[in-house]
């Protein structure tokens, strides 16, 4: 149970040192908030650590405190035998910091989603929790460590970003509870909110334009998607990051019950996001596709060309709308 989870992952913490927190690829808000809020419990405990990314972390995340010590994976020069984990639902989320385990690494996996496949040698798994930073806190609390402002503002950031601002169906009483006691620490949740939600960059602004013009939906308008080719991308001088967000649009349209962006990767690849209402469980179609989420917002990498990639996924999505 809850507990029990909190307790072997508090031991987990007390009992070792020198840990390799990671979190998953193309970090959103909740894993750069869950992942900089655990550095500062590891930090208020003396204990030592090193964080690593894939790629350069998106610039407007670089507020929170103590992203400077976030380094980059080809600033890694050695293995670690205790891993920290966070919001990853199974080791394919590494990616190349997969490479930075020993080969008989413990993890600790700390994470909020459904299709998480319990990876770790201690699982802090809370599919109630609203965002990885929620079980952090949740932990931080449990362990009677004090959570300072520093560590609430990454905290905060996590929790509202994957409430989308609170208004997602994982926004619970525990979250506004969470939310005003991190407030209480010294929060600005404006300087949160303009930050994170509001302020878009030039060239996310112009994918928007751009990306909506090939906005569809289906026969009987329950299913909207769109897709950005990498032309667009690359004549926008736009990044992987600049596509977030996008899906909610298809997400937006009335009547509709799943929503879907298909981004092509410079690899050739396509990446799917899956959104949905009330009924879909789209954590299930992206787990069914080799990805994984929640069951109102889920992703996977599928083979190119987009066309096809496309087609797979709107079979599947159509196959499990009620009818
Ligand atoms: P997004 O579509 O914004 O990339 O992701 C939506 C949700 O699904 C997030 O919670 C994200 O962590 C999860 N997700 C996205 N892609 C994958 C994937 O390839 N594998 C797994 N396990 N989860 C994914
Ligand atoms: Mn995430
Ligand atoms: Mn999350």
């Amino acid at each position: 149970d809850r507990r029990q989870m909190l307790q072997e992952a508090s031991d987990f913490i007390l009992q070792n040192d020198d840990f390799l927190l990671i979190t998953h690829v193309q970090p959103d808000g909740d894993a750069l908030g869950s992942t900089l809020g655990f550095a500062h419990l590891l930090q208020a405990l003396g204990k030592r650590y090193a964080i690593a990314v894939e790629e350069p972390i998106p610039a407007k995340f670089r507020f929170l405190p103590m992203s400077d010590r976030i380094q980059l994976a080809s600033q890694i020069s050695r293995r670690f035998s205790k891993i920290v984990a966070l919001d990853c639902g199974d080791i394919k989320r590494f990616g190349r910091c997969a490479e930075f385990l020993e080969p008989q690494a413990d993890i600790l996996n700390i994470d909020h989603h459904k299709t998480n496949d319990c990876f770790g040698r201690a699982n802090l798994v809370d599919l109630e929790a609203a965002a990885t930073s929620q079980i952090v806190f949740n932990l931080a609390s449990f362990m009677g460590t004090e959570i300072g402002r520093d560590m609430s503002v990454c905290l905060y950031t996590g929790i509202l970003t994957d409430t989308g601002g609170f208004r997602y169906g994982n926004t619970t009483v525990e979250v506004h509870t969470i939310a005003a006691e991190l407030l209480r620490n010294g929060v600005s949740p404006y300087d949160v909110a303009d930050r994170v939600l509001e302020t878009l960059t030039w060239s996310q602004l112009q994918l928007i334009r751009e990306g909506l013009k090939s906005l569809q939906k289906d026969e009987l308008g329950k299913v909207a998607w769109m897709v950005v080719e990498r032309d667009l991308l690359d004549r926008l001088g736009a990044g992987d990051e600049d596509a977030e967000g996008l899906v909610s649009y298809a997400r937006n349209v009335q009547g509709v019950e799943v929503g879907i962006l298909f981004r092509e990767k410079a690899d050739g690849t396509v990446k799917a996001s899956l959104r949905s209402k009330y009924h879909v469980d789209v954590g299930e179609i992206a787990l069914s596709l080799g990805g994984g989420g929640h069951a109102r917002a889920a992703g996977c990498t599928l083979a190119g060309p987009v066309d096809k990639a496309v087609a797979e996924v709107l079979l599947k999505v159509r196959e499990s709308l009620p009818s």
